[in-house]
């Protein structure tokens, strides 16, 4: 099922790599221009055109965006035991390991006199969105709220789209995990308009303020994402989430049922998705591709999943060793990389470029998506090779805090002289030199 490269013979240049290896676009500069005009009416005529672009795109008319108190508590008080039980785990993991990513402000001694102390601020208000077209993602919102409210982000609104068959408001499962996280404030607002709504704020229908958020985080699809590629001067974004990914390095010791069950449950996101296995065995290609005849079919969304497998971002790629292995998923930099070889901890280890590793053949992707304790909104499309997933630091900036004494200055004074001179701007220096007319 899934096409395949030798590389057996020469694994190519890290250039070559990244030009050939498989993978999907979306094509966010092709709706800008749709999402253009939705972001100026939302800050031009507020909620009024927000829910003009609700009626038009989710086919509701909500009363308000704001979603009522009481409307979060019944969500929750009727969600299935089973599923709150479960939500309950996966925050309280989640919490364990964000808690361990709080920063603690360092003050450095430069000089006598001078400091420089780095001090740790969260981000006043977030907004979080939480997807809601084609399906729901109730662990979007845990890995979107638990790192925001591990930083000490004070104001977090929810923002989800409007269901019709649930009156207007966002599905019940986002509305109780809101309130299981403790988060009060929700709106119903999906897409493009939901991004602007939340750079530019406004007036609810019942006169209450919807106020701006300062940072903006979560995935969704290509029209949230224009929304963000276009709005982020004015707001913080966490990244541009693409489709999603997984690579499995696996040798002749990994089990092909594992395999093929992990390969198909990334290809049930998204006909976008991608499943790359990279692999020393041809005979494990063999097994894993006769497993995934096997196990397709037996699939919830079998067309969705047969269709990311098979199209030109998925394949199987036959390289001659480990180390050419992970030449080619340090190439690849997947939002998800499995490791299933022998020793896999040591072959884990040597891994540059991915957004979250998962080791040996117990800590399937799935276990991430849901009750790892890590954080599942992970960097796509190659991005690994320079960013990390969403974290408590996402939500902190680090702000210098400069004190120096009339002594420090005057100590340094000459080299700043110097340095100004040197960049032509005088005036720098005699910002100094005023302090010492002496
Ligand atoms: P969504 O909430 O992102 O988008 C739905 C909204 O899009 C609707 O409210 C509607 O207003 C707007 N819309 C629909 N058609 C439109 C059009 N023609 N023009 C303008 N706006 C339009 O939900 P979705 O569509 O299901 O997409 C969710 C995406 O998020 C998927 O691609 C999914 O794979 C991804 N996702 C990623 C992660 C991750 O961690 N990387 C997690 C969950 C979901």
């Amino acid at each position: 099922m899934l096409t395949r490269t030798d590389l057996r013979g020469r694994v190519p240049s890290n250039a070559e790599l990244r030009a050939t290896l498989p993978r999907a676009e979306m094509d966010v500069e092709h709706v800008l221009h749709q999402v253009r005009p939705v972001i100026e009416s939302v800050r031009d005529d507020g909620v009024r055109a927000v829910l003009d672009h609700t009626e038009k795109f989710d086919r509701v008319r909500p009363e308000r965006v704001r979603v009522g108190a009481d409307e979060l508590r019944r969500a929750l008080d009727e969600l299935d035991p089973a599923v709150r039980s479960a939500l309950e785990e996966s925050i309280a993991r989640a919490r364990k390991v964000h808690a361990d990513q709080r920063r603690t402000d360092t003050t450095t001694r430069v000089a006598p006199g001078g400091t420089v102390t780095e001090r740790w601020v969260p981000v006043a208000r977030v907004g979080l969105y939480a997807p809601g077209g084609l399906a729901v993602y109730p662990s979007s919102v845990v890995m979107n709220v638990v790192p925001a409210q591990a930083a000490g982000v004070e104001s977090l609104v929810v923002c989800s789209p409007p269901q019709a068959e649930f009156g207007g408001l966002p599905h019940p499962t986002i509305l109780a995990a809101a309130e299981l996280l403790g988060v009060d404030e929700v709106w119903a607002v999906g897409g493009a308009q939901a991004v602007a709504l939340l750079a530019y704020g406004a007036e609810d229908t019942d006169g209450a303020a919807l106020e701006p958020a300062d940072m903006v985080t979560g995935p969704g699809n290509v029209y949230v994402t224009a929304a963000k590629r276009h709005l982020r001067s004015l707001i913080g974004i966490d990244s541009e989430a693409g489709p999603t990914e997984i690579a499995v390095l696996a040798d002749d010791t990994a089990d092909p049922v594992h395999v093929a069950a992990d390969l198909i449950s990334q290809a049930e996101h998204d006909t976008l998705a991608a499943s790359v296995l990279v692999t020393t065995s041809e005979r494990l290609a063999d097994a894993v591709d006769a497993e995934l005849a096997r196990q397709v079919p037996l699939t919830k969304h079998t067309e969705r999943i047969r269709t990311a497998l098979t199209s030109v971002q998925s394949g199987c790629i036959l390289v001659a060793g480990i180390a050419d292995g992970i030449r080619v998923v340090d190439a690849y930099a997947a939002e998800h990389l499995e490791i299933q070889t022998a020793d896999a901890d040591a072959v884990a280890a040597r891994v540059r470029n991915a957004g979250a590793i998962f080791v040996g053949p117990y800590a399937p992707v799935s276990l991430g998506d849901y009750c790892a304790g890590s954080n599942h909104v992970l960097p796509t499309g190659g991005c690994a090779r320079h960013s990390s997933g969403l974290s408590v630091q996402s939500f902190l900036r680090g702000i210098h805090v400069i004190s120096y004494t009339e002594q420090a200055l005057r100590d340094v004074a000459g080299q700043v002289v110097a340095l100004a001179d040197a960049e032509d701007l005088p005036a720098h220096g005699q910002a100094v030199t005023a302090r010492f007319p002496d």
